[in-house]
């Protein structure tokens, strides 16, 4: 039984009550032509979420139906993306080119009873005599073709006969209908292309129209689940199916996509952004791809929580980005390990601590949950702390370590910065501090009170390490609004590049793909680019919680 309620689960349920359906089955159909988006895992979230919870089942179909812009990369990286969110296919992982040979009959079905017809229309003509949604099409001259002819001229469409664009078969329903979608569709197009499964069997291939519905209708698909925009679509569908002797009458039902703040969710740019080199690539950390997501250290149930906190409706609207980093973070917060890294670092010497003395202090692995249980990190008397934990004339509000003042190294010591060393054009470049012996663990005997708990790492022992922080790709909320181009609202400083970072010993060999909690500055993921002995971390998020701070002021975030 559903977790939740929404349109959707509520049509589900009572379609299982009054019977209408044994069992749900539902598909999701992505086209092979780029990397799944985190508007895509919405989809993939209610698909096999809405089987699950239904105890039905959820088909992966590849809508292969445009070789020219489809490559088996794309496939590949679907499959591991669906598999990494939680969801499982099980044996039913479907192509629609796996119906071409069906879908042909069908299209010759159509034909065969004056409901298709060939027509030698240039594509800039066909949208000519389409008409507006004011006015009406006009017909083809090649509309009132006799079936033999058609029959003929499409089998030989299928031959190979003519070249690209030069025919295409259509539906022939209305050129006047209110629905632009009703005004002869096109059912097929020529295309000379190799696809990747079907190789040069094929160089006529199905429209979506034509392919969806009847791939649905074929597969058992009870619930065929889209985003809107293929709402003034559904009669279409709807038409196909009544027209066809398909096994069996699925139906089509509309939800609201996902669109975050900060970010486009389209392939056809996130293709650009990575053709025209503003990113790495389909899985760089800035990219709202789930392979991008992933690399940057986003655990897949924080995107599961929010599509879940998202919900589903039929009204679009904006999320805003925070909220997704804030399911992040509340997952993080329970399942990462803490460590300690300094990102800008700033020696400190203790002056009255043993030159040759280093101790291994217990720290907790992660507060929030004991069972993580404890490490030791190496403590000797020259550190590293963070530069901007220190300043030498502190202001009012300022509480951790100045000339003169006493704070606590967390897990270690309380020091006392005595001295500021400085080079030559004046820039600090050490402090000479003491430490309290008594305090061992971090904590005084005698009661006394430090304002400020630093993060530290022993210099002789710290790994360096290559650390990079990211903001949004996208410097406005809404990327190309107000008439803009999208392009230049992208932030040419999302990603910064800090070389000089330390991080524990034991994360000079770190676990690629595993985020833990820099203590004190947020939560970062070993990235592939680590090297033995030179590791390299992605900023997942940081510890601020900006959207919990937005929901306190009364903004609006969640729909
Ligand atoms: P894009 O608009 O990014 O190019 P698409 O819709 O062309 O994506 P498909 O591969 O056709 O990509 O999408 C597969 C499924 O994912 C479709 O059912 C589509 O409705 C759904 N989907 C795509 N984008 C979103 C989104 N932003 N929110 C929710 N579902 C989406
Ligand atoms: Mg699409």
């Amino acid at each position: 039984m559903p977790e939740r309620s929404d349109f959707l689960r509520d049509i589900v349920a009572a379609d299982l009550a009054t019977g209408k359906h044994e069992t749900v089955v539902t598909r999701f159909p992505p086209e092979p032509n780029g990397y799944l988006h985190i508007g895509h895992a919405k989809s993939i979230c209610l698909n096999f979420g809405i089987a699950q919870e239904f105890g039905g089942r959820c088909h992966l179909r590849f809508d292969d139906t445009n070789p020219v812009k489809e490559e088996q990369e794309y496939i590949d990286s679907i499959e591991e993306d669906v598999r990494w969110l939680g969801f499982d296919w099980g044996e039913h992982l479907y192509y629609a080119s796996d119906y071409f040979e069906q879908l042909y009959e069908w299209a010759v079905h159509l034909i065969k009873a004056g409901k298709a017809y060939v027509d030698d229309l240039s594509a800039d003509e066909i949208r000519e005599h389409r008409g507006t949604l004011t006015e009406p099409g006009t017909e083809s001259p090649w509309r009132n073709r006799t079936p033999e002819e058609n029959l003929d001229l499409f089998e030989r469409m299928r031959a190979g006969e003519f070249p690209d664009g030069s025919r295409v078969l259509r539906a022939r329903i209305d050129m006047s209908a209110g629905n632009i979608n009703f005004r002869d569709p096109v059912m097929y197009r020529i295309l000379h292309s190799t696809h990747p499964r079907t190789a040069d069997a094929w160089c006529i291939y199905p429209s979506y129209d034509f392919a969806h519905g009847q791939s649905d209708a074929i597969e058992g698909i009870t619930h065929s689940i889209c985003t809107l925009e293929f709402q003034d679509h559904r009669p279409l569908y709807d038409w196909f199916i009544e027209n066809l002797p398909v096994p069996s009458t699925p139906r089509q039902y509309e939800f609201a996509r996902l669109n975050l703040t900060h970010t486009v969710l389209s392939k056809r740019v996130l293709l650009k952004l990575v053709n025209e080199g503003h990113v790495r690539g389909w899985d760089d950390p800035r990219m709202p791809t789930l392979s991008g997501l992933r690399r940057r250290g986003f655990p897949a149930e924080g995107i599961r929580d929010l599509a879940a906190m998202v919900g589903v409706a039929r009204a679009d609207s904006v999320v805003e980005i925070e909220m997704l980093e804030h399911a992040v973070r509340d997952v993080l917060n329970r399942t990462a390990l803490r460590r300690f890294g300094v990102i800008d670092p700033l020696k400190v010497v203790i002056e009255n601590y043993p030159e040759d003395q280093v101790e291994h202090l217990e720290v907790p692995n992660n507060p929030e949950d004991e069972s993580a249980g404890t490490r030791t990190v190496p403590f000797s008397r020259e550190l590293w702390i963070e530069r901007d934990d220190f300043m030498e004339e502190p202001p009012a509000k300022f509480f951790r370590l100045a000339p003169g003042r006493e704070v606590r190294l967390r897990s270690a010591y309380f020091i006392t910065c005595d001295r500021v060393v400085k080079d030559a054009a004046g820039t600090v470049v050490e402090l000479r501090c003491t430490y309290d012996p008594a305090t061992r663990g971090g904590s005084s005997p005698d009661g006394r009170k430090v304002k400020a708990t630093l993060h530290w790492l022993s210099a002789e022992h710290a790994a360096p390490a290559t650390v990079r922080l990211y903001d949004h790709l996208f410097t406005s909320p809404h990327p190309g609004s107000g008439g803009r181009d999208l392009f230049e609202d992208l932030d040419p400083d999302s990603e910064t590049v800090c070389a000089s970072a330390f991080v524990e010993p034991s994360l000079a060999e770190p676990v690629v793909g595993q985020t833990v909690q820099f203590e004190r500055l947020g939560y970062f993921c070993a990235d592939p680019d680590s090297a033995p002995g030179a590791p390299v971390f992605n900023r997942t998020v940081t510890l601020k919680d900006t959207w919990a701070k937005l929901q306190a002021a009364g903004r609006q975030g969640a729909p």
